[in-house]
């Protein structure tokens, strides 16, 4: 189809609504960590479909998992519950804190039932005055009104009329911030244990700390929104295991499919007994082909083996790294965990992220940006060291071109 249609990337600036702006390639395969463009060139995947495809491209234990479940029974509504959503809600529960499991389809979606189940618990417990959500500057939640209003970038929320209300944004890091504003009547604190979008940014173990015992004070949730930290891209099943701190509601999207839309978040029962039937609720969120898909996600990724490989690829790549910075001299940091990780560019390259991001691609490289000054890494979990390698050798290139402007 797509070679009689002839399809060009021309194209998306005529039916596609303009609020994305894609490279000049079109990628038409993928398999592991390589992807080939309509022209057959090839590329090594280090952006992950954004910190999706935490397992490559078509895994075979997910493909065979959607066609296995294709042939099965693919939707039903929640009129009726199904069983893969039993398992995965099951596996969930099993291998966190929580004990209770609802399903969506995005992260936003998943934080916006977050936000939800944090105001209704309040109202109902608390009262009417204990509205007040606390969140952080570069915080990055999702592009549903509520949930971008909550994240910490003006420049997502405004512009679109009156926006929810009761959300105070600190800094992030902020120890003595939060502790001044943290009061009765905030009813839930809500981030990222490592901030993705906002640049890479891990939360300080002081920090988390204050923010588990500043919540505690006042009878106040602490939402983590693990859209991106999740399902092992720091070495940890959640990043929370990492953290000395536990939250009482946990958002995971992303990863959790593998590249099949899924979001799930998680709390405890006297937290989820507060959305009552009724009071929230999603067409797909649950289905089985969803579902189906990330059972088979947390089968491969819930192993010591993959596990203990991020932290050893992160290893790599932090060599990789610092090699290339000893060369060219453009990073000020490499900051993050496990397989998400932030090259920082130094004074000199400031702002110039996405030069780096454009010369990788002509190199054959795929990589993300957080923001203007960080080059971003989310690979597959289970990315072969030799494309770790290679990949790393068309990134110096890249950097060698930029440096030579
Ligand atoms: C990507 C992301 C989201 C939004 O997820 P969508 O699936 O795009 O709605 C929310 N929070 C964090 C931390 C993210 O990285």
């Amino acid at each position: 189809m797509s070679n009689t249609m002839n399809l060009t990337r021309a194209q998306f600036d005529e039916v596609m609504v303009p609020n994305y702006a894609p490279a000049a390639v079109i990628p038409v395969r993928g398999e592991g960590s390589h992807v080939w463009d309509q022209q057959g060139r090839e590329y090594i995947d280090f952006a992950g479909g954004i910190a999706v495809n935490c397992l490559g491209h078509c895994h075979p234990a997910l493909v065979n998992a959607l066609m296995t479940q294709g042939q099965k029974l693919w939707h039903l509504s929640n009129v009726m519950t199904n069983e893969p959503a039993l398992a995965l809600a099951t596996r969930l529960v099993d291998g966190t804190f929580a004990d209770r499991v609802y399903f969506a389809n995005s992260g936003a979606e998943a934080n916006e039932a977050a936000l939800k189940l944090a105001r209704r618990y309040a109202l109902d417990k608390f009262g009417a005055d204990k509205t007040e959500i606390i969140a952080f500057n570069q915080g990055f939640h999702g592009r549903t009104f509520f949930t971008v209003s909550v994240g910490g970038q003006a420049a997502y929320s405004d512009g679109f009329g009156p926006k929810p209300q009761g959300i105070t944004h600190l800094p992030y890091n902020d120890v003595a911030a939060l502790e001044a504003a943290v009061s009765d009547k905030t009813c839930a604190i809500m981030l990222e244990p490592l901030q993705g979008e906002g640049g890479i940014l891990p939360a300080s173990a002081e920090f988390l700390q204050a923010v588990r015992r500043l919540a505690d004070k006042h009878n106040a949730l602490v939402i983590f929104d693990e859209v991106q930290t999740g399902v092992g891209r720091t070495g940890h099943l959640y990043a929370y295991m990492g953290t000395g701190i536990v939250p009482d509601i946990l958002t995971s999207a992303k990863a959790l499919g593998g590249g099949f839309p899924i979001a799930a978040m998680l709390t405890r029962s006297e937290i989820a007994e507060h959305l009552k039937v009724g009071t929230h609720g999603s067409t797909y969120g649950g289905n089985p082909l969803a579902c189906a898909v990330g059972n088979a996600v947390l089968d491969v990724v819930n192993t010591p083996q993959v596990l203990d490989g991020v932290k050893r690829k992160e290893q790599l790549f932090r060599e990789g790294l610092a090699h290339i910075n000893a060369k060219y001299n453009v990073f000020a940091e490499v900051r993050g965990k496990g397989l998400l990780l932030g090259a920082v560019l130094n004074e000199q390259y400031q702002g110039r992220s996405r030069d780096f991001l454009m010369a990788a691609i002509d190199e054959g490289l795929m990589a993300l940006v957080a923001g203007a000054n960080v080059v971003r890494f989310a690979p597959s979990l289970v990315i072969p060291d030799q494309d770790i390698t290679e990949g790393l050798q068309r990134f110096e290139k890249a950097v060698a071109r930029v440096v030579a402007g």
